[in-house]
């Protein structure tokens, strides 16, 4: 049998300098746990327009649907911000994600005890936390027609459509209760069946997809403005959440912040399994490029490297070696390791990238 097969798309800015750190992690799992990857490299963003003059090549696209995952650094700079609608740095992701056609958008909301006093909430509240956001990413609100701004009368209309189909949401629902499986085994699922038509159909189909495939895993529903309220007053009562692109684009950007820094959030989108049974899949942290500390060494690798922990688990079945690496990356913070992000009010000496790359793969060298 072949090596699974990964295409790296580090990107700009601070992309490829967290992504070098990654590949030291694959090399790693490759001599020292036998788990040995083909990996390729091509451009997406900025890097991939300077080249090509568009932000994703055809060529790449079409290696990025062949391979078992794709793993994203970050795209963007200001040197972009001027180029048209259609070139900009952003299209390139979004490209991969429709043409993948990735509807399932997983954020884990991880609190590691050392960062605890990082959260804007209380310690006791956040510590231990381990929650997962499901959101819908390819239709909804954000893709519906009619949409557009237009004048009737004397005044302009702006005009959205939330549009769900049935399968639409049986399979990002089925997405949810898989996870959920594998986790805590709950899911709750947040619409606004009080007062729209589509979050009434969302609760019909989750319900029967629950009722016919996954009764034995918990499942709760709750209105997304009270999940709101609950995420911030008790968020540990969540195992999985899942919930559609607006409500959902909303709810894990609050749920990021109960754990501190943005170098530190992972994220998955996957889609339909291919023919090997993988699902397709695109691995990539939550920060963008960060053209303010590109450069310079200081980016915070971690929030890469844990979406590689989740293309270990999501993409390669290998629960325990993403275990193996989020235990490492707790066991460098809980010792103390630092990027600048990182560092509290009351300061202290930041490491680099590249030396917390170091300290993770010490630490996964202790752990064998
Ligand atoms: P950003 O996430 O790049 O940065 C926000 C702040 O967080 C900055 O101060 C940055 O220094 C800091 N930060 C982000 N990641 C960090 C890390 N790993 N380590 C340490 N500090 C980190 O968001 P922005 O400044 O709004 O956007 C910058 C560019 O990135 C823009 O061009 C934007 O369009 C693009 N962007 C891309 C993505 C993506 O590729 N998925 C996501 C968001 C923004």
């Amino acid at each position: 049998m072949s090596n699974p097969s990964l295409l790296i798309l580090a990107g700009d800015g601070i992309g490829p300098e967290v992504m070098d750190e990654v590949k030291r992690i694959i090399t790693w799992y490759g001599d020292k746990r036998d788990m040995p990857f083909d990996v390729s490299e091509d451009l997406v963003g900025g890097c991939a327009y300077d080249k090509h003059g568009t932000p994703l090549h055809d060529d790449t696209m079409a290696r990025a649907q062949e391979v078992d995952a794709v793993l994203l650094g970050a795209v963007g700079g200001p040197q972009y911000d001027d180029l048209d609608f259609s070139l900009k740095p952003e299209r390139g992701l979004l490209r991969l994600r429709k043409e993948m056609d990735l509807f399932s958008n997983l954020r884990p909301a991880q609190c590691f005890d050392a960062l605890a006093d990082f959260s804007s909430l209380k310690r006791d509240i956040v510590a231990g936390l381990d929650i997962m956001i499901v959101r819908e990413l390819t239709s909804g609100v954000y893709f519906g027609e009619p949409r557009g701004i237009h004048t009737e009368g004397n005044e302009r209309v702006g005009i959205n459509t939330q549009r769900y189909t049935e399968s639409e949401i049986a399979r990002v629902a089925r997405s949810a209760f898989e996870l959920a499986r594998r986790r805590g085994n709950k899911v709750c699922s947040m619409e606004k069946a009080n007062v729209m038509e589509s979050g009434v159909l969302w609760r019909q189909v989750v319900t029967e997809v629950h009722e016919k495939e996954y009764s034995d895993v918990e499942l709760s529903h709750m209105y997304a403005d009270n999940g709101a309220m609950q995420l911030v007053r008790n968020p540990k009562q969540f195992d999985v959440i899942v919930t559609d692109n607006l409500f959902g684009d909303l709810l894990s950007d609050a749920a990021a912040m109960l754990t501190g820094s943005l170098g530190m959030l992972p994220s998955a989108s996957l889609g339909l399994p291919m023919a090997n049974g993988r699902p397709k899949a695109l691995y990539e942290p939550v920060h963008g490029s960060a053209p303010d500390i590109a450069g310079q060494g200081k980016a915070n690798p971690i929030a890469c490297i844990l979406s590689f922990a989740m293309a270990l688990r999501y993409s390669f079945d290998a629960g325990a070696e993403a275990d193996r690496l989020e235990a490492a990356v707790e066991t460098v913070l809980a010792d103390g390791a630092r990027t600048a992000d990182l560092l509290g009010p009351e300061g202290g000496s930041p490491i680099s990238t590249t030396q917390m790359g170091d300290r993770i793969l010490a630490a996964l060298d202790a752990s064998l």
